[in-house]
C-alpha cells in the first residue's frame, strides 16, 4: 500500500465543498427534481436519425440556436448553447470570476460552482415573502461591485417571481458597477409573467439563461444563454469544443419543430396539475402552502424529516429543504395520478400523526 493521501493535494476550496445533493432513491414515483413527469422516447420526436458518429459534432450548435433564435425572433448569434443550464453557469463563473452575488434560498449551483471555481460569494437573504430584500441588494452591489448576479425567478426551491420592478433596479444598477446580471428562467415557461427577453433590448448587461430539462427534455441536457453578442463571445472562449454531443443536438433542434405542440401541451397540464395540488394541500390541516408560479410547490411542516422519510416509505420520493428553510419540503408536480396519490399519503401521514 501507498502512502498516497489525496487531501494533500486537493484545493482548499475543494476540501470545504458541500456537494450538489443529487441522490437517487428509488421511488415509485418520483416528484423531487423538478422534471416533467410525461416520459418521451425518442421516436415521438424523430423517425429517422442519419447522423454520422465517426465525426465530432458541430461545435458552435448552429443548427440548434437557429431554431432556438428562430423561436425567440433573435439572432441564432445571441444563443449559446450548454450541457444543461448548469454548465453554462460554471462558463460564466469560470468567464467573469467573482464575486458572485445571488439571494438565498436560491439554486445551490450557483454556490458549489463559484465555490469549486474558488471565486468568493456574496448572499443576500430574501424577505418574509421570499422577495428580493432590495434594500440590502442594490447596497451590496454599490459595495462589493460583483462580476455576476444569479436571480433564479421564478425562484428554486421558493416557487414564486421576483418583482420585476426589483429586478429591472438591479440590473440597471449593475450596469454601473459593470456587473453582469444572469435572470435564470429555467421555470419561466409555468410562469404567468411574461419573463425578461424584451428587456434585453434596452440593457447589455443582462443575460437570461433558459433550459430544456424542466419542460419534458431533462436527459437531453440543454440549457442556453441568451444575450448581448460580446458577452457570449467572451463565455465561448472557455466552452469545452464538443460539449453537445450530435444526437442531442438533432434532437433537440427537430423538438422545437416537430414535438413543440406537445411540448406546450405538457406545460398546459403541470400549470392545471399545480392548481390542483395547491388547492389539496392547503386543506391540510398542519401544512403552510406557498405560492408558486414553477413546476413545484413548496410547503412548511412540523416534523417534516418524519413526514419526508414516510412518503419515500410509502414510494412516494420528494425534497427535504428543511436544512434550508425550516420545516420545507417540496415536491414536483407530477401526472394527475402522482398528484392524486401524494396528497392522499401525506394527509393519511398527517392524520395518523394525531
Ligand atoms: N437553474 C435553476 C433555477 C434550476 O432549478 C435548475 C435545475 N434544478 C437549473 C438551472 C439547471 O438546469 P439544467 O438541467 O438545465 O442544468
Amino acid at each position: 500500500m501507498s502512502n498516497f493521501n489525496v487531501q494533500q493535494i486537493l484545493r482548499e476550496n475543494i476540501k470545504k465543498l458541500k456537494p450538489y445533493e443529487a441522490v437517487e432513491i428509488p421511488c415509485k414515483i418520483k416528484l423531487d427534481a423538478n422534471e416533467s413527469p410525461f416520459p418521451v422516447k425518442i421516436s415521438q420526436i424523430v423517425d429517422d436519425i442519419n447522423i454520422p458518429l465517426n465525426r465530432y459534432p458541430d461545435p458552435e450548435a448552429i443548427e440548434l440556436r437557429k431554431q432556438i433564435a428562430k423561436k425567440l425572433k433573435l439572432k441564432y448569434k445571441n444563443i449559446l448553447i450548454g450541457n444543461g443550464s448548469d454548465e453554462i453557469i460554471y462558463y460564466l463563473i469560470l468567464t467573469f470570476g467573482g464575486p458572485v452575488l445571488y439571494p438565498v434560498p436560491t439554486f445551490a449551483m450557483y454556490g458549489i460552482i463559484a465555490q469549486s471555481v474558488g471565486v468568493n460569494t456574496i448572499e443576500s437573504g430574501l424577505d418574509i415573502n421570499f422577495d428580493l430584500n432590495e434594500n440590502d441588494f442594490l447596497s451590496l452591489i454599490k459595495e462589493k461591485k460583483p462580476s455576476l448576479i444569479f436571480l433564479s425567478s421564478p425562484n428554486n426551491p421558493t416557487g414564486n417571481t421576483f418583482s420585476s420592478d426589483k429586478i429591472l433596479k438591479i440590473i440597471d444598477i449593475a450596469r454601473k458597477t459593470s456587473s453582469i446580471v444572469v435572470v435564470d428562467e429555467a421555470y419561466q415557461p409555468f410562469c404567468s409573467e411574461k419573463g425578461f427577453l424584451p428587456f434585453l433590448k434596452d440593457f447589455d448587461n443582462l443575460l437570461i439563461l433558459r433550459t430544456f430539462s424542466k419542460i419534458g427534455l431533462a436527459g437531453l441536457r440543454i440549457g442556453y444563454l441568451i444575450g448581448n453578442e460580446e458577452i457570449l463571445k467572451e463565455v465561448s472562449k472557455v466552452k469545452l469544443p464538443y460539449n453537445v454531443d450530435s444526437l442531442t443536438q438533432f434532437i433537440a433542434a427537430k423538438a422545437l419543430n416537430s414535438f413543440y405542440d406537445e411540448i406546450k401541451t405538457f406545460i398546459r397540464d403541470i400549470k392545471r396539475e399545480r392548481e390542483y395540488l395547491q388547492r389539496e394541500l392547503s386543506k391540510i390541516r398542519g401544512i403552510k402552502v406557498f405560492p408558486s408560479e414553477a413546476n413545484f410547490i413548496l410547503f412548511q411542516v412540523k416534523d417534516s424529516k418524519n413526514i419526508y422519510e414516510k412518503l419515500i416509505k410509502e414510494g412516494i420520493l420528494i425534497r427535504n429543504l428543511s436544512s434550508t428553510i425550516k420545516g420545507a419540503l417540496r415536491v414536483t408536480v407530477g401526472t394527475k395520478e402522482e398528484n392524486k396519490t401524494f396528497i392522499e399519503t401525506i394527509r393519511k401521514i398527517l392524520e395518523n400523526r394525531k
